[in-house]
């Protein structure tokens, strides 16, 4: 038996094993798809928000500004990239001004340090792409931009490091409460805890409300974006929001921590909890409401575009609590943003939640570092050097987007939690995610994958196991 399930490999899920992974404690994460970050965890805005936004008093809130000022230690432990670029609030009308005012004082409300008001002359000198029409900005230093995919990875590779057992393509199907465990009913069988943790992320109220009386309902909320080649990744060097206007709810234009420039998102509720679709109408609110940040819209740029789902639960703040009429089942339901920069602080708070209800004792050999993958875009080149010299697979060029090569690819297939999948090598070293987005490289990959892990080229799937690449062959 488990001490722990945690349902969900998302952010939260991954967040929680970790923080759970600290004490001596049998635990292990059931997640339905092929991978980890395969959920809204693989699509989003990156941003490590300051904290100005979110309603004082509320979870998300107290969460946020404790998240984001984990982000640093957090970040180096794990060996990933992250930068504290800061963000702009772009006001556009000169009586919108109290609006920013309103702002800052929200965020000092919720503890957010370095917030300032800048006017427009201060705005041009630090962002000379954006538009003469925003009269004034909101400046908030503390907010900062992350690789969405290494994160989740990061978090979900050290809770296994330190002993979280991971099972993939398992879903959830329902629950047994008996006197001391729930029984999970899988579609892979039973599995049996003392605790159950529900970060199910769109999900959560369904598996919520088959435990409770108190019922939850998530709407998924879409959002679109369009991600730019790195050629104009420094249009901007701060991630900028719109103030909302009467026309609605703006958009954000920032630059990633890989050099792209990511516009977007838009805010649709849609019934479908799979519906990640782009759609024209979305697409084209993009551009028009990005016309309003900067001076002009990179159209020749755009390298892909895709879609994410907040998870928003019509309470409309985080959910991390013990389900009142469950006992030993716990809730991380409604994470929508901001859930990623949230992330640390919500592991912190459930594994504290557990580690009291189950009178958890503290480990004495919890790794807390990850050396993480060998990626040579981020090595000096007398580092690279030093690598090709002890394995040459190091010097072979397999994405020329992104310059990735053949023995980052083979590392992250055998790395603990390994990439099995076009797309999770592609989450996981950058291979397809460049300009081509995989035109050239993806046959390359998959031969890669195949000697690696033995199988037929014909079995490597893009992402899930219904999604072959190759179906057949026209020689032999
Ligand atoms: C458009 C958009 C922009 C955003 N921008 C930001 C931002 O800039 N900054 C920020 O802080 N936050 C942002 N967020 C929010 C952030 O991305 C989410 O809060 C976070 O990814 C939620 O993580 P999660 O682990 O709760 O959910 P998920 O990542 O969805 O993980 C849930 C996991 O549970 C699995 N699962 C579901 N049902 C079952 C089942 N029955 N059995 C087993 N497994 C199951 C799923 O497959 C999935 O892997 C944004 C979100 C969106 C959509």
């Amino acid at each position: 038996m488990y001490d722990v399930l945690i349902i969900g490999g998302g952010f939260s899920g991954s967040a929680i094993a970790r923080e759970l992974s600290k004490y001596n404690a049998k635990i292990a994460v059931l997640e339905k798809t092929e991978d980890i970050c395969e959920g809204t965890s693989k699509a989003n805005t990156a941003l490590a928000h300051g904290g100005f936004d979110a309603k004082p008093g509320t979870l998300k809130a107290k969460l946020n500004v404790q998240g984001n000022k984990m982000m640093d230690k957090l970040t180096k432990d794990l060996n990933i990239p992250f930068e504290r670029n800061g963000a702009l609030v772009l006001c556009f009308d000169e009586k919108d001004i109290p609006k920013l005012e309103e702002l800052k004082e929200r965020g000092e409300k919720n503890g957010v340090p370095g917030l300032s008001i800048i006017n427009q002359e201060e705005l041009r000198k630090l962002e000379p792409n954006i538009t003469d029409d925003a009269v004034a900005a909101l400046l908030c230093e503390s907010a900062g931009i992350i690789c969405t995919f290494t994160l989740n990875f990061a978090l979900a590779e050290n809770a296994y490091e330190n002993g979280v057992e991971f099972f993939f393509n398992t879903a959830v199907e329902g629950f047994t409460k008996k006197e001391d465990r729930w029984i999970v009913h899988t579609n892979n069988g039973d599995y049996e805890a003392k605790a159950v943790v529900n970060a199910a992320g769109v999900y959560a109220d369904e598996l919520h409300n088959m435990v409770s009386s108190k019922k939850h309902s998530i709407t998924p909320r879409r959002g679109q974006y369009f991600l730019m080649d790195k050629q104009v990744g420094d249009t901007v060097k701060r991630t900028v929001f719109q103030l909302p206007t009467k026309f609605g709810k703006g958009i954000v234009v920032t630059p990633t921590v890989d050099g792209n420039l990511l516009i977007g998102p838009t805010a649709e509720d849609i019934e479908d909890k799979e519906g990640v679709d782009t759609t024209k109408e979305g697409l084209d609110e993009i551009m028009e409401k990005s016309k309003m940040t900067l001076k002009s819209f990179p159209y020749g740029s755009v390298i892909t575009s895709f879609s994410g789902l907040r998870a928003h639960d019509e309470e409309d703040d985080f959910v991390v609590e013990e389900v009142e009429d469950a006992e030993y089942f716990f809730d991380a339901l409604g994470i929508e943003s901001p859930g990623l920069t949230s992330s640390p602080a919500i592991g912190l708070m459930m594994a504290n939640l557990i580690r009291d209800k189950l009178n958890l004792q503290e480990k004495d050999n919890f790794k807390e570092t990850r050396e993480g993958l060998p990626l040579t875009n981020r090595m000096t080149p007398e580092e690279h050097k030093a690598l090709i010299e002890k394995d040459s697979s190091f010097s072979k060029i397999i994405c020329r987007c992104e310059m990735i090569t053949e023995g980052e690819i083979v590392a992250a297939i055998h790395s603990p939690l390994g990439g099995k999948t076009l797309d999770g090598l592609k989450r996981r070293v950058r291979a397809g995610a460049g300009r081509c987005q995989g035109g050239f490289c993806s046959p390359k990959v998959i031969e890669i994958i195949s000697r690696e892990l033995n199988i037929p080229q014909e079995e490597v799937m893009k992402n899930n196991s219904n999604s072959k690449i190759i179906l057949g062959r026209t020689k032999e």
